[in-house]
């Protein structure tokens, strides 16, 4: 992977970030809401601040929102009318990229000549509508891809239904089109070298963020008055979009495997956050399951909350738990720890660089409930390790701000200006690119 921050410091002055399949100013935590738009938003502000002006595209959902909107100083939120405002699912949304794309290059023809020095795609949507602008506009693409069709099948929950091959297709043809792209881990930039045929020499390791100044440590009676929680309970938060692939239902099983083996325990599982998806993604359907176990009681549902009432319920938990399927990174971990809670994973994706194992808390292979209730047993049976995960994983935390994840992407951005997709003429270059990655790798197109 190729050592960015050695380059010569050449910063573009604005960018274009598509982001077409949620905004970064819808609510997150529900529906296609989540980590990426927390990233799209925090990224942006703190280019902002660095004197790279960002302007994100992203598909106009309501007939309210107004053609444009300021998200932060420097930073503008083009809400493009792309297809119907209401009732277009993600999967039917490659039939509106076509539009989506025509008002991205008008936007900027209204401009002056070489308004954009960069478009940065986020998820492969964008990526698709990014090469097409990068080759108008003669400015070089970075992509972030966020999820992986390919990790994600490998991983599938009970009740989950796979990404389909038009997606992996569409997520090949942008990283080969990228000039650089952007991977959460070292994990996910292997991944992209070995499932998608990607040059090693084009991507940066990018970790991302928590905002240190929201997530911090606070007083935790007081957290769980604001919020109506006893105090004298253990309290395991889920934090997150519910959907098979995020597991709730494991969490529930664990509480409840871990009451029936000492009854009488005042455990709860509280979980934040709205469906998403299909499957195991109603609350009501946890609801059935915790009566079903018999805990019932034990369980309390919030709705997606904002990021100054989110902190509360770090601080409030005795613990966070994340047994998601996959992961590419799991902000929740981090924002969790930076609030001074340690964390209870999944040992997949990019949980095993979020959480650091047995230090700020515990990462456990599989989904085997009652390896699940042995490890809140373990961690909870022992206030004092607790407490002192706790105080680690502010530190561990701390090296995850979105102000370094920023200057790691202006490295990237100067890497891509510099780079040789310019110099060597990007369409020609691309198209070769393409050609020799379809044929490398793929056998689907000749
Ligand atoms: N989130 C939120 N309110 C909620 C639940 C989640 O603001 O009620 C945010 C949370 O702070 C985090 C993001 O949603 O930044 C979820 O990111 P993560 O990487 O954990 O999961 P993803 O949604 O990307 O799969």
């Amino acid at each position: 992977m190729d050592n960015v921050s050695e380059r010569p410091d050449r910063r573009p002055n604005r960018i274009a970030v598509l982001t077409v399949h949620t905004s970064p100013l819808a609510q997150p935590g529900t529906g296609d809401a989540g980590g990426m738009n927390v990233y799209v938003l925090q990224t942006a502000e703190q280019l902002a601040q660095r004197g790279t002006e960002v302007e994100i595209f992203t598909r106009a959902t309501s007939s309210d929102l107004p053609p444009v909107q300021e998200a932060a100083p420097g930073v503008l939120v083009r809400n493009v009318v792309a297809g119907p405002f209401e009732g277009l699912d993600k999967h039917d949304l490659p039939t509106q990229l076509c539009p989506f794309t025509a008002e991205v290059l008008r936007q900027e023809a209204r401009q002056v000549p070489g308004y954009y020095d960069l478009v940065h795609s986020h998820y492969w949507l964008s990526g698709q509508v990014g090469w097409l602008a990068r080759d108008r506009w003669r400015v070089p693409l970075v992509h972030t891809a966020h999820t992986l069709a390919a990790v994600k099948n490998a991983a599938l929950a009970d009740g989950d239904s796979p990404e389909p091959v038009t997606r992996e297709i569409g997520e090949k043809q942008v990283i080969a089109e990228a000039d650089r792209l952007t991977a959460n881990t070292a994990r996910e930039a292997r991944q992209l070298v070995d499932l998608y045929g990607a040059l090693p020499e084009r991507i940066d390791i990018v970790p991302p963020g928590a905002d240190l100044t929201r997530y911090r440590p606070g007083d935790r009676a007081a957290a769980r008055a604001e919020l109506g929680l006893a105090g004298d309970e253990e309290i395991v938060a889920f934090v997150g979009r519910i959907q098979p692939l995020k597991a709730p239902d494991v969490l529930v099983r664990a509480v409840a495997e871990a009451i029936r083996r000492r009854p009488g325990r005042r455990m709860r599982a509280l979980i934040v956050g709205g469906p998403s998806g299909s499957g195991l993604e109603r609350p009501d359907a946890l609801i059935e399951l915790a009566d079903q176990l018999g805990i019932g009681d034990h369980v309390t549902f919030l709705p997606p909350q904002p990021a100054d009432r989110l902190v509360l319920v770090y601080r409030a938990a005795n613990l966070v738990a994340v047994p998601s399927y996959n992961e590419s990174f799991g902000l929740v971990a981090l924002e969790a720890q930076a609030a001074g809670t340690p964390v209870l994973a999944a040992a997949v994706g990019g949980l095993g660089t979020a959480v650091r194992h047995e230090h700020s808390g515990l990462l456990v292979a599989g989904h085997r409930i009652p390896d699940w209730a042995g490890a809140l047993e373990y961690l909870l049976d022992d206030p004092a390790r607790l407490n002192l995960m706790g105080e680690r994983a502010v530190a561990h935390a701390a090296d995850f701000s979105w102000a370094h994840t920023a200057e790691k992407l202006l490295a990237s951005y100067t890497a891509a200006l510099s780079g040789p997709g310019r110099a060597a003429g990007i369409l020609g270059e691309s198209q070769a690119r393409s050609r020799a990655l379809w044929r490398r790798r793929t056998g689907v197109l000749r």
